[in-house]
């Protein structure tokens, strides 16, 4: 549909122009700088930064029942641009002009309710939002769009030429910066670092297929992000890990598309989100206080951070439930099928800390908590999902366990509705299925298969056939026949059919 086809009110609306004053701000002195050049940290204090419109107040003043409407219509629009996470254009990168974004299908993931049995089996109702369906299978698509179309608008204000850009990553995040940067393709090039043998075998095929160069590195992720800091602090690159801030920005349109999924009313809403690096939760966080401010929703819905037991710095750090004794630790790592979350001192902490603050005192209550499950729980959900429909990978299952866990602890009572992030695609992640299946997990993971759960596949090779095809080599005639019915006697037999 053309805007020109819009009722007259909304029509201005609808395709937005750049506006908005962006900045970076300190999360720790407060100060604030100006976005015309790449910033990671804060030049006086060395803290994170995330990025405020100065100008947000704006936004206050157009009805709540003006908004609804504007993302309603703008799903209707067959502008690029705005079929991606830049619908919410006002809300993650209002300074980009339209035709410098990069779209390439990411955002507006599906929101699948899991089937009844799957419901009373996790003792709530809920929906997986599917973000393995973005286009490199995970969500860290939405964060690099933002990221590139930043860059894409840089680079056509002539204010950056020939960008290198660089990340470390436990596989998701390499994926992403290489399809987006390749879209860019040669006025941008990147670069990956990966731990060694720590990413799953699709995982690396991803930047490799996307042209980047791809560097293994020894140790865990943490020590992959300490070299690519060192990297960005000396080198001329643009760091595209989530400590940049424009990353936050486009993966707060997570929290946007729940807000448009859900008619707007989060009140009995529970969203439920993995955490590694913390960049996830922190866009998620900051992506409800922006619409929460603007009048867009009504109410602040329950976030569930979710950690495993071998890589839970948050949920250690909030199991002290005395804010002043608080004290952030960073721990040691041990394996996890959560693998794109196994990370011991997470980039994002402070703005964690800062933003449970700020939300859990807008909503005048606590609206946060971060739960922790096993290696075994993360595995059973996954599998258990799986098996009624879903496509959720090892995260999903970890971010089901942690919903069925913070059920059982009483954070979620009778009634409500949990929002599940699926955060990547199952396939990804199919090694930890088959390792499961064929119970070769080394001790470490703490992981005994359930039979109940397992399954392989059945070789059909009746003995007292002579002849089977094979190919090049078709079978004819009465061998074929014979072939095909001995094959499917076999079958009958194993699953018991009853003969027509
Ligand atoms: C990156 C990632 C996470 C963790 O997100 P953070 O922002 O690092 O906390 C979880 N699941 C998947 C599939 C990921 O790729
Ligand atoms: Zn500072």
């Amino acid at each position: 549909m053309k805007p020109a086809d819009y009722p007259e009110d909304i029509r201005p609306y609808i395709v937005p122009k750049p506006e908005g004053n962006l900045n970076y701000r300190c999360l720790d002195c407060g100060e604030n700088y100006g976005i015309e050049k790449l910033l990671y940290t804060c030049p006086k204090c060395g803290q994170v930064l995330l990025i405020y419109d100065q100008a947000f107040d704006r936004l206050k003043k157009i009805p709540a029942a003006t908004w609804h409407r504007i993302f309603d219509y703008r799903k209707m629009l067959t502008l690029p641009a705005l079929k991606g996470i830049y619908r919410y254009h006002e809300f993650i990168g209002p300074v980009i002009p339209l035709d410098a974004v990069i779209y390439l299908g990411e955002g507006h993931t599906p929101v699948v309710e899991a089937n009844g049995f799957l419901q009373e089996k996790a003792g709530i109702r809920f929906y997986f939002k599917n973000d393995g369906q973005n286009p490199s299978a995970s969500f860290k698509d939405r964060g690099m769009a933002s990221a590139l179309s930043y860059i894409h608008y840089l680079i056509r204000q002539g204010q950056i030429s020939d960008v290198l850009a660089i990340c470390a990553s436990t596989g998701d995040t390499s994926a992403a910066a290489a399809l987006y940067a390749s879209y860019l393709n040669p006025r941008v090039k990147s670069a990956v670092l990966l731990p060694h043998g720590k990413v799953t075998p699709q995982q690396l095929s991803q930047p490799l297929g996307s042209g980047a160069a791809v560097f293994e590195i020894p140790g865990v992720f943490d020590d992959c992000m300490k070299v690519v800091e060192n990297l960005s602090e000396q080198y001329n690159v643009a760091l595209l890990n989530s400590k940049n801030a424009w990353r936050i920005l486009g993966q707060e349109s997570y929290s946007y598309e729940i807000s448009q999924d859900f008619e707007y009313d989060l009140r009995d809403k529970v969203v439920v989100v993995p955490v590694g690096n913390a960049g996830n939760i922190t866009a998620v966080m900051n992506g409800f206080l922006k619409f929460y401010e603007a009048g867009i929703i009504e109410s602040l819905p329950k976030i569930i951070g979710v950690q495993s037991r071998h890589a839970n710095p948050v949920y250690r750090y909030y199991r002290q439930a005395d804010a002043e004794r608080r004290k952030f630790v960073p721990v040691t790592v041990t394996p996890s099928v959560a693998q794109a979350a196994m990370i011991g001192n997470p980039v994002s902490m402070p703005r964690v800390i800062h933003l449970v603050e700020v939300y859990n005192r807008l909503a005048g209550k606590q609206r946060i908590w971060v739960v922790e499950v096993t290696e075994q729980a993360i595995m059973d959900w996954e599998l258990i999902a799986n098996k009624n429909g879903h496509i959720a990978c090892t995260h999903g299952g970890e971010s089901l366990a942690g919903l069925v866990a913070a059920r059982q602890l009483g954070l979620v009572g009778d009634g409500e509705i949990g929002v599940i992030d699926s955060t990547a695609h199952t396939l990804k992640f199919s090694g930890f299925q088959q390792m499961y299946f064929e119970d070769q997990f080394p001790p470490d993971f703490d992981i005994t298969p359930d039979p109940d759960l397992t399954n392989a596949p059945v070789l059909v090779r009746p003995k007292d056939l002579a002849k089977v095809p094979t190919p090049g080599n078709p079978l004819t005639g009465e061998d074929f026949k014979r072939f095909v019915q001995r094959i499917s006697d076999e079958i009958a037999k194993i699953l018991d059919l009853e003969k027509t």
